[in-house]
């Protein structure tokens, strides 16, 4: 569609409207959106499928049914914490048992795709990716969820439209604020709601993930004084973090021991709100709500 650089319009590629400074309940000072992104091995197959016959590559997704997860669960319950996972229709497919433990032990189900296929503007499989995981979330886990989280990071207006079509409440896919707020489409209707997300969450940055793109290991000292210094200077704003993790790399030992340090951190503030995008997302819709009934 655009072609050349004279074609692209003169405006941000996101019109919505600044993200409201809507107080956090209970006098919370911040909030934490705690999430992970349950891939297995779609987060190698989503770009090539016949990465599949590459066992070794597939059995560092494979960690994450067989040891991640489970190890995950058992020390969010010790912190007494809810989270979301984002989880491939695939992987639940694959993984039934793995799926049902998350659910079980409380925590929120949200849509990451079917295949982990990155959401390309134009791609005739973005309706199928969407569609084909919602009813595998529906038929194995009895869910439909609320939230979506954009495979490898990317959307299109056509993913959007799509996604609010499909009554899906909200993104968290954007890098755009530390508030959430409301999408504007294209066609000038609202969108769903954005829980942006920061690069500085995204575990995979900071341990090694994949032989073949190797990544600095970094030692839990360096990453906590990162991840510390992000959620205390956002709480100084009256902000949300939110986190992006990866069984198959924050479920790895020493990376599981660094993030139960970190959010025991978070919780010593005693202010930070730490919980799922779908309890972040109906507090801003209540507030929305209230606001816009009291300017009307
Ligand atoms: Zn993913």
């Amino acid at each position: 569609m655009y072609e050349t650089h004279d074609d692209l319009p003169l405006l941000p590629a996101n019109r919505a409207a600044l993200a409201p400074e809507y107080p956090w309940p209970q006098g919370q000072r911040a909030a934490m959106f705690l999430s992970f992104d349950v891939d297995a091995e779609t987060a190698w197959t989503g770009k090539d499928p016949s990465r599949y016959e590459e066992l070794v590559t597939m059995s560092y997704g494979g960690y994450e049914a067989r040891i991640g997860v489970r190890m995950l669960l058992a020390m969010l319950e010790s912190l007494s914490l809810r989270a979301t996972f984002f989880i491939t229709g695939w992987s639940v497919e694959a993984h039934p048992v793995m799926a049902e433990s998350i659910l079980r032990a409380g925590h929120e189900i949200g849509h990451h795709g079917f295949h982990h296929l990155m959401p390309q503007p134009g791609d005739p499989r973005l309706v199928d990716e969407v569609d084909r995981a919602l009813e595998t979330l529906k038929r194995r886990l009895g869910v439909v969820p609320k939230g979506y989280r954009a495979p490898s990071g990317e959307s299109c207006e056509e993913l959007r439209v799509l996604l609010k079509e499909r009554g899906l409440v909200y993104s968290s896919s954007w890098r755009d604020d530390v508030r959430p707020y409301r999408h504007l489409l294209a066609d000038g209707r609202p969108g769903l709601i954005e829980l942006p997300v920061t690069m500085v969450y995204d575990d995979w940055l900071f341990g090694l993930s994949h032989r073949y793109s190797p990544r600095p290991m970094m030692p839990k000292e360096h990453v906590l004084s990162i991840w510390k210094d992000e959620l205390d200077e956002v709480r100084d704003w009256g902000g949300m973090v939110t986190t992006v993790l990866h069984p198959q790399c924050s479920g790895r030992p020493m990376r599981l021991r660094l993030l139960r340090h970190f959010l025991r951190y978070a919780q010593g503030h005693g202010d930070v709100w730490i919980t799922t995008g779908e309890a972040i997302a109906a507090h801003y819709a209540a507030c929305e709500a209230a606001d816009t009934g009291a300017s009307a």
